[in-house]
């Protein structure tokens, strides 16, 4: 496996600045692209599970995060509030209380459930400076979130769901987790005190967890409920939390949330919190590593490379560039020979030749990164072909 940080700015995907701070790496045009796909991917994928997407704002009153737990439990890991008019605002740790208060805001019934929020938004650590580096551990994170508002006979089924779900975007990303962990609860005041609201989250997992081979690591869990955290491993072995589903008692009970239910009554709703890719940060420290830069064809910055052999062959080579909406690059002579133009885009997925026969003809050849090829055809044909071979899931040479 190769180092993201190294690559990451190799191929200007990323880079950071001292006067910008530790922790807080920008994306440049090739890595903005890579980051925007995964977002619509990951939309998508969700719109097609039912959930709904919201947006909310960055930054709360300190009193929401101490309504919900986090000041008393978590603010080691916050930033410290700004003063503001004679408030205070935080940054905040999570979305879950953002999407709570929007949950709470309008009345609902049981048949609205489950009630599923999506949302792509920022949230902050206050990581110290020493563990931070390239996109794997930042201070600004965008989270890929949900929060599945359900009763409680529905909770197992979303968790379960919910899970479903990150090995569906695992497959199709080529993501191998390098284990499934329960995090529980460890010693010492960061966990919310309710012992039988422990027990029932931690029953809900184990039951979703039934056929997963899956360990157990105390001290890991959210300071409000145990979760299920999918691991990924770096190049050196360092492990972290990509994906996780966690079931949580704690933060319903604490807004007062409720639905009315058949019998006309009041009953208080299950969050089910989840993330299917993790933060964009660490997803994309991942899948560099993962593909050492050559990007499956939907994710690369620049899918298609168009090389006219000679001057004369450029108008076609730009016609043909403009003729469908991939990512294209024309790359002309001026830029050296066939063969150097053809080993600077080899992490390029299609590199397109057009020579004095193929303009003549109005066809086009393709060479494949991996060395393979495809016999001249009809630039509709080719074209057809490519955008085939360029949906998330599809192989180069479909
Ligand atoms: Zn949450």
């Amino acid at each position: 496996m190769h180092d993201h940080r190294k690559l990451g700015r190799e191929l200007d995907l990323f880079d950071s600045d001292p006067l910008i701070g530790a922790g807080l790496p920008y994306w440049l045009p090739d890595g903005a692209v890579v980051r925007h796909t995964l977002e619509e991917f990951v939309r998508s994928l969700e719109r097609r599970a039912g959930y709904k997407h919201v947006c909310s704002p960055v930054l709360g009153k300190r009193e929401l995060y101490e309504l919900s737990g986090h000041w008393s439990h978590y603010s080691e890991d916050m930033f410290p509030p700004m003063d503001l008019g004679g408030e205070q605002v935080v940054l905040r740790p999570s979305l879950c209380p953002h999407h709570a208060l929007m949950f709470r805001a309008r009345p609902h019934s049981y048949r609205d459930l489950p009630l599923r929020m999506a949302e792509l938004g920022g949230m902050y650590r206050a990581e110290l400076s020493g563990v931070l580096g390239g996109l794997s551990r930042v201070r600004a994170i965008q989270l890929n979130d949900a929060h599945v508002f359900c009763t409680p006979e529905q909770v197992a089924e979303e968790a379960r769901a919910a899970l479903e779900l990150v090995r569906e975007a695992h497959r199709v990303l080529g993501i191998k987790p390098v284990r499934y962990r329960l995090s529980l609860p460890g010693a010492g005041g960061k966990y919310v005190a309710d012992p039988s609201l422990w027990r029932r989250s931690e029953a809900v997992l184990r039951e979703v967890l039934s056929d997963v081979d899956y360990e157990e690591a105390e001290g890991e869990a959210a300071f409000y409920g145990p979760k299920i955290d999918v691991q990924i491993a770096d190049g050196a072995g360092r492990e972290s939390t990509l994906s996780t589903v966690q079931v949580d008692f704690h933060q319903p009970r604490q807004f007062d949330l409720h639905y009315t239910g058949p019998d006309g009554a009041k009953h208080r709703p299950v969050m089910v919190h989840r993330s299917v890719i993790g933060s964009l940060e660490r997803v994309v420290a991942h899948l560099i590593e993962l593909h050492g830069g050559a990007f499956p064809a939907w994710l690369a910055p620049t899918q298609v490379v168009v090389l006219p052999v000679s001057e004369s062959e450029l108008p076609r080579a730009e016609e043909f560039a403009r003729s469908a909406d991939l990512r294209m690059e024309v790359v002309g002579p001026e830029r050296g020979s066939l063969g150097a133009r053809v080993r600077a885009a080899r992490l390029v997925p299609f590199q397109v030749v057009i020579g004095a026969r193929e303009a003549a003809s109005g066809r086009a050849s393709v060479r494949l990164r991996d060395g393979g090829k495809w016999e001249p055809a009809p630039v509709a044909e080719v074209l057809a072909r490519i955008s085939a071979a360029a949906r998330p899931g599809a192989g180069d040479r479909e």
